[in-house]
């Protein structure tokens, strides 16, 4: 059976997610029997084979490059999934829009030749093009990326878990923060991560997205009780789960 072709790319990042994936070590080379690498940088030269049947694409869309590559690669990939917190929900850098820096004030302040910056919002790479898969967390979970990547490599589709990161958090034997008054996000955020931030007692900034189909309304009014509007709206902003959570909540009243 002939291979199918992967390709890895990145666009405006730290590049961690795939360095994630060079930490697979070993395992790294199995994925490399099962797929024909089309791209990679971190381990080889540029190919850019004119088809892929499956892309990760790594990042946020932030120059016009970056724009131009998303696009070319959604038409060159059968498969295009968002690898990591960036491209699936616009990660750190997303706190420029929530900022007055959006408007272009900072960029003014900053650059004498302003008018040459491309100065975009950032958005998740599904407003841009079509995403069949995403691998969230920030950085990605490197076991279930592999599993992701065996899954599709065969066929199958992939798929996690969507059960909450205190179920991993209770089941580790964690520390509740939430009752210590904390902020977590963990009741409302998508599990698969091994609840390593609790793990490291830091309450969940939702990295990995809501889980999917529920109103996270009563868990995030419940939360500006504690600790403020203005506190529940950086912690959900921290990783660009802002826009995403309250498109979830139905009943979610800003004014409590
Ligand atoms: S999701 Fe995190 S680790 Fe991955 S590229 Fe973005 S900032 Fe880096
Ligand atoms: S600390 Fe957070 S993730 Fe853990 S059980 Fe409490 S609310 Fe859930
Ligand atoms: S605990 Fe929350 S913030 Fe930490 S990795 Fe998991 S989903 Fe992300």
């Amino acid at each position: 059976m002939k291979k199918p072709i992967l390709g890895i790319y990145s666009l405006t990042c730290c590049e961690g997610c795939q360095v994630e994936l060079i930490n697979l070590g070993e395992r790294l080379l199995e994925l490399f029997e099962i797929y024909n690498l089309g791209n990679f940088s971190w381990v080889e030269e540029k190919k850019d084979p004119k088809q892929f049947d499956v892309v990760l694409v790594e990042g946020s869309p932030m120059t016009e490059e970056n724009f131009k590559t998303l696009r070319e690669l959604r038409k060159k990939s059968k498969i295009l999934v968002a690898l990591g917190t960036c491209a699936h929900l616009g990660g750190i850098q997303k706190i420029k829009n929530y900022t007055e820096n959006k408007k272009g004030d900072k960029v003014k302040m900053i650059y004498k030749d302003w008018r040459k910056i491309y100065d975009v919002n950032i958005d998740p790479i599904s407003n841009i093009v079509k995403v069949d898969y995403v691998i969230p967390q920030c950085q990605i979970n490197k076991e279930e990326a592999y599993k992701i990547l065996v899954a599709l490599a065969t066929g199958r589709k992939p798929y996690i878990l969507n059960r909450p990161v205190c179920y991993e958090c209770q089941t580790n034997g964690y520390e509740c923060l939430l009752q210590l008054g904390e902020p977590c996000l963990g009741p409302i955020t998508l599990g698969g991560c091994g609840a390593v931030c609790l793990k490291s007692k830091r309450f969940c900034y939702g990295c990995r997205g809501p889980v999917k189909g529920i109103d996270p309304s009563k868990h995030l009014a419940n939360l500006k009780k504690l600790v403020g509007e203005k506190y529940l709206k950086d912690v959900m902003e921290t990783f660009g789960a802002e826009d995403e959570i309250l498109g979830q909540a139905k009943d979610y009243d800003t004014n409590l």
